[in-house]
């Protein structure tokens, strides 16, 4: 029978993910796997060890200690530290980590320590959040040529909506930007070794701005940002956890906190250990979420509590100690997002440490 609340991660999804955004993209392209914010809220360590296993080239961290996180247990694939914070840059060299450069201050911080370092240089080319913009590529050339030991390994950019058909034309002009700011930049300082624009949608939806490069994490973790390939990729996290209790309620009862909801008629309710603490934040209260009990969706009723949630089982039929899906890989977390007007990204990247995590490791090739 089921346990508590548990997070199980399926390397074998992982696996097919990987080998499905390897069949969009051409043999020499290399491939890089976000592994930031717990490998979006699963394990780093663990998608990190199964990425390197099955060939990835490349991983990426938003901050430097996640990176250190990484060589720490063992880790040898190359790292791209997405946002390295000022304070944190001797950790780079330390530890063998590949700064985003987005800045003159960065740089400047950088240029101070005369050691080689590979680099990848961030381009702001419209999302105008991190990265340099057109009009600095002549003084940042002159950095670069004055700093020899920063390896030129990487120039990149970011897109800001490449999941979304309306946004085409703005894309469109992020990928031109960007071919005419990395073109200058090379005829200023020479070539980088991998040129690299796209994410997971970039990936799908833009073959023609793949580049040396492509950085999928959505992607390898089952959601493809477009119902149409859906089917293509496997979530890679199941969340479940179990009927702690049932409740008979009467009309006029009131289900939580501040009596959020109040019975009309007779009504079912079941109360599950996972709450607003675990990552399923308040807003997916009030109805807006809802779980799956023998594969019938259950809908929170009143508001989430820290700890636990209370679910609408009226007509369902089940027991205290019963199974609960709070997604898995037929009831997506792309959909529990969207109900509660988020995304995958956020509900996923929001599961707390408190959940234990399980595990389905690779198959046995032999
Ligand atoms: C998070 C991130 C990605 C991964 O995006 P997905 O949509 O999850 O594939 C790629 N590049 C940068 C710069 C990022 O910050």
């Amino acid at each position: 029978m089921s346990g508590h609340t548990r997070l199980v991660l399926d390397a074998q999804a992982l696996a097919h993910n990987y080998r499905v955004l390897r069949s969009k993209t051409a043999p020499q392209t290399a491939l890089l796997g976000v592994v930031k914010a717990m490998a979006y809220g699963s394990d780093s360590l663990f998608v990190a060890r199964t990425l390197a296993q099955l060939g990835i080239d490349y991983l990426a961290v938003a901050y430097v200690p996640e990176g250190i996180a990484l060589r720490e247990a063992g880790i040898h694939t190359p790292i791209l530290v997405l946002h390295p914070q000022l304070d944190q840059l001797d950790e780079l060299w330390n530890y063998c980590l590949e700064p985003s450069v987005y800045s003159f201050r960065v740089l400047q911080a950088l240029s101070a320590r005369k050691e080689q370092l590979p680099i990848h240089i961030k381009l702001n080319t419209g999302l105008n959040r991190l990265g340099f913009d057109r009009e600095d590529l002549a003084q940042l050339g002159q950095y670069l040529n004055q700093s020899p030991h920063l390896k030129r390994t990487g120039i990149l950019s970011h897109l800001a909506a490449s999941e979304d058909p309306e946004q085409d034309q703005y894309t469109r002009g992020q990928l031109a930007e960007f071919t005419a700011m990395s073109d200058e930049l090379a005829q200023l300082t020479g070539g980088f070794t991998y040129k690299h624009l796209c994410n997971t949608s970039g990936i799908l939806r833009f073959p023609e701005a793949h580049f040396d490069l492509v950085r999928s994490g959505i992607g390898l973790y089952g959601y493809p940002n477009d119902v149409a390939l859906e089917q293509e990729f496997i979530p890679f996290a199941s969340l479940y956890t179990v009927i702690s209790q049932i409740h008979h309620l009467k009309p006029g009862n009131g289900i939580g906190y501040n009596r959020a909801e109040v019975a009309k008629q007779p009504m079912k309710i079941a109360t599950l250990p996972i709450g607003h603490a675990d990552g399923i934040s308040r807003i997916y209260g009030l109805g807006k979420g809802g779980v799956w009990i023998n594969d019938q969706w259950a809908p929170i009723v009143g508001n989430v509590c820290m700890d636990m949630i209370m679910v609408n089982v009226t007509d369902i039929e089940c027991a205290e100690g019963d199974e609960v899906v709070v997604f898995d890989q037929k009831h997506r977390a792309d959909q529990l997002a969207e109900g509660a007007g988020t995304i995958s990204y956020e509900l996923l990247t929001a599961l707390s440490r408190r959940i234990k995590r399980s595990y389905v490791p690779l198959e046995d090739p032999n």
